[in-house]
């Protein structure tokens, strides 16, 4: 059982009425990013006092930290529409200039896994984005032409865990570009303790800190593990969650005391065992541990960084005597050979 738990994988199993329950619906009932908030708010209330549409927002961080969440907050603080698509979704221009057409005045554009759209769809996007207007080809063959069309106003919101692979003329069109960061403990405590009032979920203070620590930082993580401990507390105990009963579904589910899950151990002990603790360099890692370059280092390594188990060094990365201690490694004296 413990082998197939993928708290990453959530939402594509999860059931949607528990998303849309425990989803935060305004800027007051989102936890953390405290910067990000306070910023959207004052860009939200401006556009709403000069009656404009909202500049386009690009969200960018690791998954799970709420960009989905904060393109629902921003259209219902605007009081307009949301359509949502993906980047690979949308094939050809075609789907796109669908979509588009169909926008009423002022209405919010959500794309997720914006990096992902073909070359073609993202031209297709910047005339849309910059003079909302664009071109539609009517017929073919030689009576072919095209016609401009305009579009209501509206605010694109992308969403991406990939910045880097954005091209800049995109990144460029994005008026207000935000970075969502990793949480830490105090604020997953809150978003367990939020999430199981929802659910209406009886947890002790220390059970719901426990599952904030072993949440990778992660707020989708933390609310899966929560209805995983729910199930035990239900078929093992009372219904009520507590420390043991906590403990005992965590070992179960096989989380690591920090909440790193297989990727992230595997990375480390790849680094410890196959090369000496580093430096070594990205893309060797990701040959070894069998994983993209790009979502090793935004999506695996910034928290095992910010944890203080992994460095980058000029020559490359190097795990810490944390990451030693973590995997029960011993390190040789002085040097990075390892004792098994
Ligand atoms: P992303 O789009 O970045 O992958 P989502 O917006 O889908 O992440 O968020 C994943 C889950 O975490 C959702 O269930 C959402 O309700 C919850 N969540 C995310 N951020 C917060 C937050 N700041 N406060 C409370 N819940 C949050």
């Amino acid at each position: 059982m413990s082998e197939d738990f993928n708290p990453h994988k959530e939402r594509e199993y999860g059931d949607a009425d528990f998303e849309n329950n425990i989803r935060p619906q305004e800027f007051n009932d989102f936890c953390g990013q405290e910067k990000i908030i306070e910023n959207l708010t004052v860009f939200v209330r401006a556009a709403l006092m000069r009656g404009e549409s909202l500049d386009h927002v690009l969200l960018h961080g690791p998954p799970g930290l709420g960009k989905t969440t904060l393109a629902h907050i921003i259209s219902r603080e605007l009081g307009v529409g949301m359509k949502v698509t993906s980047g690979p979704v949308l094939d050809k221009p075609g789907d796109l200039a669908g979509l588009l057409t169909n926008l009423e005045q002022g209405d919010v554009l959500f794309i997720d896994e914006i990096h992902r759209l073909s070359p073609v769809v993202e031209e297709y996007l910047y005339s849309a984005m910059e003079d909302y207007t664009i071109d539609i080809m009517l017929d073919k063959g030689p009576s072919a032409r095209s016609v401009q069309i305009t579009l209501n106003l509206f605010t694109l919101v992308g969403a991406t865990t990939r910045s880097g692979l954005l091209t800049s003329p995109l990144r460029a069109r994005f008026g207000i570009q935000c970075h969502l960061e990793y949480y830490d403990a105090a604020l997953l405590y809150r978003i367990v303790k939020r999430s199981a009032g929802i659910l209406q979920i009886g947890i002790a203070d220390d059970a719901a800190h426990e599952i904030a620590l072993r949440s990778r930082g992660t707020p989708r993580i933390c609310n899966s593990l929560l209805r995983r401990v729910r199930d035990f507390a239900q078929v093992k105990g009372e219904g009520y969650i507590d420390l043991p009963i906590t403990r005992f579904a965590l070992e179960a589910l096989n989380i690591d005391k920090h909440g790193l899950d297989q990727m992230d151990n595997k990375i480390l002990s790849t680094i410890i065992h196959k090369f000496k603790g580093g430096p070594v360099g990205l893309n060797t890692i990701a040959i070894a541990v069998g994983e993209d370059p790009g979502t090793i280092e935004e999506v695996y390594e910034p928290f095992l960084i910010k944890e203080g188990f992994l460095q980058r060094t000029p020559r490359g990365r190097e795990v810490t005597e944390h990451a030693y201690r973590h995997l029960g490694v011993v390190r040789q004296n002085g040097e990075n050979g390892v004792l098994f």
